[in-house]
């Protein structure tokens, strides 16, 4: 057992809190605690100007986030998307009456396998939803084709993708809508957040309005929304993580050229690569635990807990063995052996800025003498 505290997956990162106060002291005496506020309207002009996207619509959480971007475009029947990610892409769907239809994802990136989406297209298919898993990008221009092909709309979760860039572009401007959560656990957190990147000014009204209830005056519902607002407190907390985001984002960039240093020559173990970003967020540090290696995945799991450190099966188990899912026909195993594979394989290892070399050493030293 470790001699110091125990080290989990992520840290939540928070700035200084003496950099708080002033902005806590100016929402007091303004009075101003939600609904669109000073601090709600600088963070979408400082989130536009810092991911490089035309239009932000920021929310209380990721999740309804989610449901709202469905709204917006008024999605129905079914929608594909991935085993292979946090459960509340697929729940999203269920709270707006949708049947999620589950595609295998690609070996390499573990994100959805664009060559597998059109053998699940039905008549009741209306949209793709997709994940940008760790924040590797998905195959934007092969989902695209079948997009266009059948005429369908593209969401992204694009919870674990902030700040990524392929080409010098940012990655969340591609399909109709992408979806960022600020969850603690995320790169950029406001404690709670999330937002809807989106392409033009009508659609951002239409997502406004939702997000406030319907509300479109004072006297005026237009549609049946939702509460989906973000506080002057997280808006301004979110202002002031912006700060400091560069300097935390070198410092998970350092991790992983560690991890993979001291990891690429340990028999067995396959650092999941990047997947051609030209600025990644090294959001999270996923290995595969490979058959050659002397332990199992869950074995290798506890026996880094054994040493007081905490990795997490991300994703384990798939969305698709949860018991409100597993009754689909998309959510048989034969349907989806990549994404079952990797489930079985994969161990999220700890990143977070404050994650000092000297704990990644041990971690690899750990994982290096296992027998
Ligand atoms: C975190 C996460 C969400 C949910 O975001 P919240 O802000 O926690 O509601 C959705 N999808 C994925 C892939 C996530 O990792």
């Amino acid at each position: 057992m470790r001699k110091s505290s125990p080290i989990y997956v992520t840290k939540p990162e928070l700035p200084p809190l003496d950099e708080f106060i002033p902005y806590l002291r100016d929402i007091w005496d303004r009075r101003v605690l939600t609904n669109g506020g000073p601090y709600h309207e600088r963070l979408e002009h400082a989130l536009q100007a810092y991911l490089g996207v035309d239009h932000i619509a920021l929310f209380c959480n990721g999740t309804i986030a989610l449901v709202t971007a469905l709204q917006s475009l008024r999605i129905t029947g079914e929608v594909i998307t991935t085993p292979y990610s946090f459960v509340a892409t697929a729940h999203s769907l269920v709270w707006n009456g949708i049947k999620p239809v589950f595609v295998d994802v690609d070996e390499h990136t573990l994100n959805l396998d664009p060559s597998r989406i059109e053998a699940a297209i039905t008549p009741q298919t209306t949209a793709i939803m997709p994940v940008h898993c760790y924040g590797h990008p998905c195959d934007t221009e092969g989902i695209q084709q079948i997009a266009d092909a059948y005429n369908l709309k593209v969401i992204y979760d694009a919870a674990h993708a902030f700040g990524v860039e392929r080409n010098g572009d940012s990655i969340l401007t591609h399909g109709d809508l992408s979806v960022l959560s600020f969850h603690a656990t995320k790169v950029f957190n406001t404690f709670e957040g999330g937002a809807i990147v989106c392409p033009d000014d009508r659609t951002k009204a239409r997502i406004d309005r939702l997000k406030n209830f319907g509300h479109a005056g004072e006297t005026t519902v237009v549609a049946p929304g939702i509460n989906g607002k973000m506080s002057e407190f997280n808006a301004a907390l979110g202002l002031l993580q912006l700060k400091h985001l560069d300097s935390a984002l070198a410092r998970r960039s350092e991790i992983d050229a560690l991890y993979r240093g001291r990891l690429g020559a340990v028999k067995g173990i396959q650092c999941l690569g990047t997947a051609g970003e030209s600025r990644a967020n090294h959001a999270y540090f996923p290995i595969l635990v490979k058959p050659d290696y002397p332990l199992s995945r869950d074995a290798l799991n506890e026996h880094l807990k054994d040493h007081g450190i905490n990795p997490r099966r991300y994703f384990y188990p798939l969305i698709s063995e949860f018991p409100m899912y597993r009754g689909l026909p998309s959510a048989n195993s034969n349907n989806l052996p990549v994404a079952t594979a990797a489930s079985q394989q994969v161990l999220c290892l700890p990143i977070y800025p404050d994650l000092s070399s000297g704990d990644v050493e041990e971690i690899c030293t750990i994982i290096a003498s296992a027998k």
